[in-house]
């Protein structure tokens, strides 16, 4: 069933003025644990197609599921890191539904008894146009279920099944832990709403990465997230209907798939109609949302507790030495380093922006100072980054290589300019920076003897210049120093060239 589509939208900033909207995020986490959920089979992402699967993850008669204690631990860690409250006993369900990617015909999840409840994350949304707004998202649940297989569409043009000639099936996911985490209505967030969602993903994305329980890749699929939107009018104390947009896999994505459903929603409202309740798929190209099926009620999967598990009791102090064992969590991090760094909140962002704070960690762990980690890492090592479409965590540089430059150029061994050419050549796979430096010939140059005939010839060359010093102006030994720098094509040592100079001519 759809919805019918209004032809026109509502501008946002007129949506908001009459409507409040309300959000809510589901996101899944595909955990990275050695094994899969209830099996031995290996978790891991990709893989020729049907080749991690046996008896249990393929649902074959008389298989039995057996839990996986690392996947309870994960799910715990994430439960306690969002500030959740930690079942003392709960029950894995048997959600009903067919799907040809699921070969039981039925998904291991929890329903009513989830492995953690009622927590919270802190978020902080910064749209640079002002201080940061701080909001908490209540988190409702978190609970632990196993991934579906995945259908592979042949012959459409969009690779989903319609027009497509036939489907394949690949179970190598069935069965991988899946963490779901689902967040409580975010209200009272008006027109930030689409940043504050966003927010909330990338903020979850640092914390569950910091707790190494999922490699968080959004464009692998390993974190899918999926957004419910509202709007109530102005005033109003109910939540309208809310929509489903289902799988949006970027954090920018997020923020338009929400922003789009609020201009789209107020249409239907505005002109009378009534949202429906359905899932929606969120098209990256045109930034706008269609509707997909009418959204199922719980009661449709017919849940029962997993007749083939038995109940799950984690021990108290299993759970408190789980939560001993958490590490510092990123917004706590953030700040320790923001006080430790002497940066500016709008210097923090740009780090965080960047997604540089690791590297500029690691490289001031190396040795170099954090005010010349930022400086590179933000500067031209995000140009080259830029220019060549990778992260910049996915340069062909470690922090301990920038480290060793910037310990260079401390030393005197080399300037920023020999440095860009060290950094060339570190990028190139030339190897770390000394080789790179004693292969392309790059060390500054402050033997005396090699940089007197410099200064002699740029002397010469500039007899006036050289007449202004001798008469007491040394300011202008700039001039020269220049001269000497353009002669050795940067590789002269260019305090030690003046001292050559004034010492000459003084
Ligand atoms: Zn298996």
């Amino acid at each position: 069933m759809t919805s019918a589509q209004p032809l026109s939208v509502t501008p946002y900033a007129e949506a908001l003025g009459r409507y409040e909207p309300a959000i809510g995020l589901e996101t899944h986490v595909e955990l990275g644990t050695r094994t899969k959920l209830f099996c031995g089979c290996p978790a891991q992402f990709g893989g020729e197609p049907n080749t991690h699967v046996c008896p249990v993850c393929l649902g074959l008669p008389g298989s039995l599921p057996v839990p996986s204690r690392a996947a309870i631990e994960y799910t715990i860690r994430i439960g306690l890191a969002l500030n959740c409250s930690i079942a003392g006993w709960c029950r894995f369900a048997r959600k009903n539904y067919f799907y040809p990617d699921m070969p039981k015909d039925f998904q291991i999840s929890q329903y009513d008894e989830p492995l953690c409840t009622d927590g919270w994350l802190d978020v902080t949304v910064d749209e640079g146009d002002g201080e940061p707004a701080h909001v908490r998202a209540g988190i409702e649940r978190v609970h632990l279920e196993e991934d579906t297989g995945k259908s592979l569409h042949v012959g459409g043009a969009t690779g989903r099944i319609h027009g497509a000639d036939y489907s394949l099936v690949d179970y190598n996911r069935a069965g991988i832990p899946l963490v779901e985490i689902v967040t409580k209505p975010i209200t009272g967030t008006g027109a930030a709403a689409p940043a504050v969602a966003r927010a909330y993903v990338a903020e979850l994305r640092e914390v569950i990465r910091s707790l190494s329980v999922s490699d968080v890749r959004m464009e692998e699929g390993s974190l899918r997230a999926d957004v419910n939107t509202s709007l109530a009018p102005r005033g109003s104390a109910v939540l309208g209907t809310r929509t489903e947009t289902k799988n949006v896999n970027s954090l920018r994505s997020v923020e338009r798939a929400i922003r789009s459903e609020i201009e789209r929603q107020a249409a239907v409202l505005d002109a009378g109609g009534a949202v429906a309740l359905e899932t929606r798929h969120f098209h990256e190209d045109t930034g706008i949302t269609t509707a997909g099926r009418s959204k199922e009620e719980a009661e449709d999967y017919r849940y029962f507790p997993e007749p083939d598990l038995v109940p799950l009791a984690p021990a108290r102090e299993w759970v408190e030495q789980i939560r001993r064992s958490l590490p510092e969590l990123p917004s706590v991090r953030r700040e320790r380093l923001q006080a430790e760094w002497n940066l500016s909140g709008a210097d923090l962002s740009a780090l965080r922006n960047a997604d540089a704070i690791d590297l500029v960690a690691a490289t001031a762990e190396a040795g170099a100072s954090p005010a010349d980690a930022r400086k590179w890492w933000l500067g031209e090592l995000s140009r080259r980054a830029h220019e060549t479409g990778t992260e910049l965590a996915a340069l062909p540089i470690t922090p301990a290589q920038v480290a060793r430059v910037a310990e260079l150029i401390a030393s005197g061994a080399l300037s920023d300019r020999l440095a860009r050419e060290v950094i060339d050549g570190v990028l190139a796979g030339e190897g770390g920076p000394d080789q790179v430096v004693t292969a392309r010939g790059l060390a500054v140059v402050s033997d005396d003897s090699a940089l007197t005939a410099a200064v002699e010839q740029a002397i010469a060359a500039n007899p006036e210049v050289a007449d202004r010093i001798r008469g007491g102006k040394t300011a202008a030994a700039g001039v020269l120093v220049g001269a000497v720098m353009k002669a050795t094509r940067g590789q002269a040592d260019a305090a030690r060239v003046r001292e050559l100079i004034v010492q000459r001519l003084g």
